[in-house]
């Protein structure tokens, strides 16, 4: 990444849905960010566990199930804290486990007491869709074995409330079965919508790709570079607009194939030349845009000749066919006084001038 490389000023979206930013906890520029995605799971999970376990807790206090009571409206307040610490720390991986421990808790607690008249084990089904979105598919089965273990000990080695609710002996196996049957279509459901979101991932980076760098030179394209240079928080810079010089009859003469290398040659002497935190780009058909900051003008237009030499003195050969190219420079600057678009228009007049005044040569005013 080069200094221009900063956050753009057309990328913010904050204002556009101020109840999704709540769980995103302020940030919805990139959805693709796993961290973003993960900070936006805790959130939503920790704000419905707190719709459900407040109203059940107050409902048990009320029934004088004091312990039980007391679990869920404590675990209401830590995924209360949970929000908070999420928004001021966006530290998702420690807060995820606030979530995800104290329900694998409050549900052993449950099938083992049997909760509210011996209904605590219906919510186990709960926590393989939480288990597997929070921690990933890998981590997620290991926690979920773990559980499932702890849910045999607790139902079958223990002595849980299923006797003292009378149910029927068999009906342990059917909740055990069929909480395996639940992490099963969960894990499944996981892993299908972790390849979609790599692969939406990769096909955004391959779009973005295509978009702002140019296929036959692989420099910044036109839009890139107004896009990184918009978005520079620089508030000065040169800009070197080079066009080669009678490239037409490069064409005409060797080919259009010969003429699409030089001009991938042309890119790369230019990239080589590029100081630390320059860019390059393809501006138009056979005309580069090079942006330098943290430099003076005549630096710039030393850069500029340089590269203009280079050019001069490279011998391009194109399947057996040598040939020899210029090109002509106009620089500009860009600072408070003169915008970028009236930088790159100036840039723009002075390559003209040195056109008119014979090519191959680099004009500054
Ligand atoms: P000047 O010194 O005035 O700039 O002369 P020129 O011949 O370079 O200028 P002109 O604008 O007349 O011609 C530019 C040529 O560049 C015409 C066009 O066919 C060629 N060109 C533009 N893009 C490409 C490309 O991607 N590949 C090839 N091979 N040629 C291209
Ligand atoms: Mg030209
Ligand atoms: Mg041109």
């Amino acid at each position: 990444m080069t200094k221009y490389a900063h956050k753009s000023k057309f990328d913010n979206k904050k204002n556009k849905a101020s109840w999704l930013t709540f769980f995103y906890v302020g940030n919805t520029d990139d959805v693709f960010s796993e961290n973003i995605r993960r900070v936006f799971i805790i959130n939503l999970f920790a704000s419905v566990g707190i719709l459900f376990t407040l109203p059940l807790g107050i409902v048990s206090l009320i029934e004088e199930k004091t312990v039980l009571g007391s679990a869920l409206i404590l675990i209401a307040f830590l995924y209360a804290m949970n929000h908070i610490y999420l928004r001021r720390t966006h530290n998702h991986g420690l807060s995820g486990n606030f979530v995800i421990y104290p329900l694998y808790a409050l549900m052993i607690y449950l099938v083992y007491t049997g909760g509210v008249k011996g209904t605590g084990h219906v919510w186990i089904y709960c926590i393989p869709a939480v288990s597997l979105f929070l921690n990933g598919m890998k981590r997620g089965l290991i926690e979920l074995s773990f559980f499932t273990l702890a849910l045999i000990i607790t139902m079958f080695f223990t002595d849980s409330h299923f006797a003292e609710f009378g149910y029927d002996p068999e009906l342990k196996t059917r909740i055990l079965f069929s909480f395996i049957v639940v992490v099963f279509l969960s894990g499944i459901y996981e892993y299908s919508m972790s390849r979609f979101n790599q692969e939406l991932k990769e096909t955004s980076a391959k779009l973005k790709l295509v978009a702002y760098i140019d296929a036959l030179t692989e420099l910044l394209n036109r839009r890139g570079m107004l896009q990184r240079l918009e978005a520079s928080s620089y508030t000065s810079f040169h800009l070197l607009l080079a066009d080669v010089d009678f490239f037409k009859s490069i064409n005409d003469e060797y080919g259009h194939d010969a003429g699409d290398y030089a001009l991938s040659q042309l890119a790369k002497i230019i990239q080589v030349s590029l100081p630390e935190g320059g860019l390059a780009s393809r501006w138009g058909g056979e005309e580069f845009l090079i942006a330098v900051c943290d430099c003076s003008e005549s630096e710039a237009f030393s850069l500029a000749e340089s590269i203009r030499q280079d050019v001069e003195d490279y011998e391009f050969e194109y399947l057996d066919q040598k040939f020899r190219m210029t090109l002509s420079f106009g620089v500009a600057t860009m600072n408070e006084s003169t915008s970028l678009r009236e930088a790159i228009t100036l840039a723009d007049s002075r390559l003209y001038s040195a056109k008119r005044a014979g090519r191959n040569r680099t004009r500054k005013s």
